[in-house]
């Protein structure tokens, strides 16, 4: 009793403050849990498409309650969805969310895992994911995280029996587990993985149910539940202080990019899994049911078990350091066990613990965040025991180095030591960049050569130190990667990872740059010295056709980490053309064509990515009537950024300054996407809006969701919202009204306006609308009827309202030149006034 109220005093844990750049320090109450855990010997692997689907609930449930090694593998890593957090989106957006993923990790006790699959955006039903997806480098993925992790129990976070009910990518994941669940035992199934690891048969498999699946709470209370076993996930751990489900939101929480913030949580809550394959469970409540989860299960284990299990149950919180000669004798036990991936797993776990145990501190920060090949860097070293276990250091090696460097030093307690060393990075290593991203990848799946990084969240640090340390005459060896450790007046100390930077990087300002007539335009690029003393010069690559000058400039850079701006001037071709544009640096001969581009969130560490830099040039053959666009935000898009490009005035109005007198000032008013969902004011504002087409002007609503609309009269005429969607963004549109102005005026637009579009047609079309308006286009994908609400266009009063789930807000920022055609068009829109001159 005594020690479970001073582990609370003491240790009431503050992960909620969790810094995620700062290295793991153990607390009493921390150990003596990883002792528990360590005495476990099973394994759950939780299986989903993307980051969040992930129920942290039973995550956290299996990996601190029942103490399971858990992990949860996430086919994609979320490259294909919004970010509320920042400007990053595709596959940078994918590096954020697998370093939150490892974040909510870092919460919940649970490891990560991925595939090589690229999350390309929504698509309705498995069939259309496997068909962007290589399926069988997907599902040998899930094979091999089955044989490298060797789980007893898998979940699925997904049905898999009930295709097109939710996302595609959902459904697949679910039905890859099932079938991974046989292969990975059959040695002839992706035999070349069977040189690095071996194959494995989980004991059971099971479907994370719950009443969303029936329909309703009522419904699921009936079902009968003798193949379903089900957990209290809201359990109370007087060592955290806090609940399960606390912890499963506080895991969740780090899904910031999503908006998953979120309340934490108390009291009890069932959790429910349905049995789909595998040993019988014979009436058992035991996932495990059947398979020896003690030391036991491993040969040699029966003595580990005895000095582990004492520890467990005589645990000292007040000295854990007390316990290090048992943990001693079980860590070389554990050297000589035959099952190597026991061995493995609980060698490493028990490092970490006869660390804490000793106080032990070791760390190399370098004096800079990130170095060039060929450049010096001193490391500082720091060594300290605080025990009084007798530990001694014998020598460090650094991973840059050939040969160790020899101490023979004996740890006093509490005695700090320091080394310093100057190192030359490598001329041949890696920069640092998610190992993913080093190959282009395609639509569905990115590329990775070397298949011990597959499934990997991130690449492993080039850089470490190896301390080989004698503890109590048992010699164990830990091993550091390099981190910058720096401090901050407003936030105190920080960590980073310690980088390996190209020389020199290059941006250009923007990612698309449209031409609506043959004008040039002037563009900057920013250049990025790795190094001291940069000198050589910058030029461009550009399509056949265009031109850009001057041909070359100079940059001199003195200090590392500081930029220089150049401007170039690009004049487009005559023609409707597209095509890319990238800087080149030449230094000493070598060309740099990255571009260099860092994310710095405080809940997820600092990252570098190295990306080739270029931007798309498109010269557009477009017409347009009229200059002044109003502009009302809904949730941020760029279409006002992409309207100037093309060379509208466009103002934001914001709700307040709607009013008759302002409107009337524009050509056209556009309504952003989801304005309706989100704008509580414009209910109030509608009117003015309606009345001003009435008076003669165009309004262009973007899609607005059909669940949550704040007002009831969207348009002049009944129009009602559905979740109808084409999701192919190569879906045939059909044009229905050929002859309609808007599809004539003042830009003819044929099929092949449609051509080249990105991620998908649109989203949220109405289903229902009366006889006023008129469909304009038709489009459905594969398997579905033709759905004709994605353009709908009625005339009221002298002007015109125009209603679009186009997705033009992401085939803008990709440069897709029919999209601004047809933007032009509805912008353009022939008016009474028009009309009548006209005549
Ligand atoms: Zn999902």
């Amino acid at each position: 009793m005594f020690q479970i109220r001073l582990c609370l005093l003491l240790f009431i844990s503050t992960i909620v403050s969790l810094q995620a750049q700062q290295p793991k320090k153990l607390k009493s109450s921390e150990i003596y849990e990883a002792v528990q855990k360590l005495n476990v010997l099973g394994s759950v692997l939780y299986i989903a498409a993307h980051p969040d689907d992930e129920n942290t609930r039973l995550i956290s449930y299996m990996s601190n309650e029942v103490k399971a090694r858990t992990a949860y593998l996430s086919l994609t890593r979320g490259d294909g969805g919004q970010n509320l957090i920042g400007p990053e989106i595709r596959e940078l957006l994918g590096v954020i969310r697998t370093q939150e993923l490892l974040a909510a990790r870092r919460v919940d006790g649970g490891e990560q895992r991925f595939t090589r699959a690229n999350d390309f955006g929504y698509s309705k039903h498995p069939d259309e994911t496997l068909e962007i997806w290589n399926k069988d480098e997907v599902l040998a993925d899930v094979v091999w995280a089955i044989r490298e992790f060797k789980p007893d129990v898998i979940i699925n976070r997904f049905d898999h029996r009930t295709p097109g009910t939710t996302h595609g990518h959902h459904t697949t994941s679910a039905m890859l587990s099932v079938e991974a669940f046989d292969l990975a035992n059959d040695p002839s199934k992706y035999k070349s993985q069977l040189t690095d690891t071996e194959i494995w048969q989980p004991k059971r498999l099971f479907y994370n149910t719950s009443w969303w699946r029936y329909g309703s709470q009522e419904k699921f209370d009936k079902l009968d539940k003798s193949n379903m076993l089900n957990f209290d996930v809201g359990v109370y751990y007087p060592s955290k202080g806090m609940s399960n489900n606390e912890v499963a939101a506080l895991a969740s929480s780090q899904h910031l990019c999503q908006g998953f913030g979120r309340l934490t949580q108390r009291g009890t809550q069932e959790e429910y899994i349905e049995f789909l394959k595998g040993d019988d469970l014979n009436g058992s409540e035991n996932i495990f049911e059947g398979i020896d989860t003690s030391w036991n299960r491993v040969e040699g284990g029966q003595a580990i078990e005895t000095l582990l299990k004492s520890i467990e149950t005589n645990f000292n919180f007040k000295n854990p350091a007390s316990h290090l000669p048992q943990l001693l004798e079980a860590y070389k036990l554990v050297q000589n066990l035959k099952d190597e991936h026991w061995k493995t797993v609980k060698s490493k776990e028990l490092k970490e613990i006869i660390e804490a145990c000793a106080g032990l501190y070791l760390e190399v920060s370098a004096k800079s965040p990130n170095a060039a090949p060929n450049s010096e860097v001193t490391l500082d070293m720091e060594v300290i025991n605080r025990s009084t276990s007798k530990i001694e250091l014998l020598s460090y090696q650094l991973s840059t180095l050939q040969n160790g460097t020899s101490k023979k030093i004996t740890l006093k307690n509490n005695q700090k030591l320091n080394f310093e060393e100057r190192i030359t990075i490598p001329k041949n290593s890696d920069y640092t960049t998610p190992y993913w991203l080093n190959k282009e990848a395609s639509l569905g799946m990115y590329h990775v050569e070397d298949q011990k990084l597959i499934g990997l969240p991130e690449t492993p640090r080039a850089i470490f130190v190896d301390f080989n340390l004698l503890i109590e005459g048992t010699p164990i060896s830990f091993k550091k990667p390099v981190v910058y450790r720096y401090s901050k007046p407003d936030k105190g100390e920080l960590y980073r990872p310690f980088e390996i930077i190209p020389i020199v990087s290059a941006s250009i300002s923007d990612k698309v740059f449209i031409f609506e007539n043959d004008q040039q335009k002037e563009i900057e690029v920013t250049v990025k010295a790795g190094k001291n003393n940069l000198s050589g010069y910058v030029q461009m690559a550009y399509p056949k056709g265009w031109s850009i000058f001057p041909e070359k400039q100079k940059i001199e850079i003195a200090n590392k980490g500081d930029i220089q701006k150049v401007v170039f001037t690009v004049i487009p071709p005559k023609n409707q053309s597209e095509g890319l544009i990238s800087p080149m640096v030449n230094i000493d001969g070598q060309f740099y064509t990255d571009e260099l581009i860092e994310i710095d969130y405080a809940h997820i560490p600092f990252q570098t990515v190295l990306i080739p830099s270029e931007s798309k040039v498109v010269r557009l053959n477009i017409e347009k009537r009229g200059n002044n666009i109003g502009y009302i935000e809904g949730a941020g898009d760029v279409v006002p950024v992409s309207l100037r490009q093309i060379g509208y005035n466009v103002t934001i109005i914001k709700p307040e300054q709607i009013s008759p007198e302002n409107l009337a000032n524009f050509d056209a008013i556009v309504v952003g996407i989801r304005a309706y969902n989100i704008v509580e004011d414009l209910k109030f504002k509608q009117k003015f809006l309606l009345e001003y087409v009435k008076e003669g002007g165009n309004l262009v609503v973007q899609y607005n969701t059909s669940r949550g609309i704040k007002i009831d009269n969207l348009a002049p005429y009944n129009l009602k919202l559905s979740r109808d969607r084409v999701t192919d963004e190569n879906a045939e549109v059909k044009i229905l009204e050929p002859n309609h102005p808007i599809l004539n005026y003042p830009n003819k637009i044929t099929s092949q306006d449609f051509e080249g579009w990105v991620q998908e047609r649109g989203l949220y079309f109405p289903n229902e609308w009366s006889k006023e308006f008129t469909p304009l286009l038709a489009a459905h994908d594969k398997g579905e009827k033709s759905k004709k609400g994605s353009l709908l266009v009625a005339k009221y009063g002298k002007g015109n309202y125009i209603y679009t789930g186009l997705s033009f807000f992401r085939e803008f920022p990709a440069g897709v030149s029919g999209a601004y055609r047809l933007f032009a068009n509805l912008l353009s829109a022939e008016k009474e006034d028009t009309i009548s001159l006209k005549k």
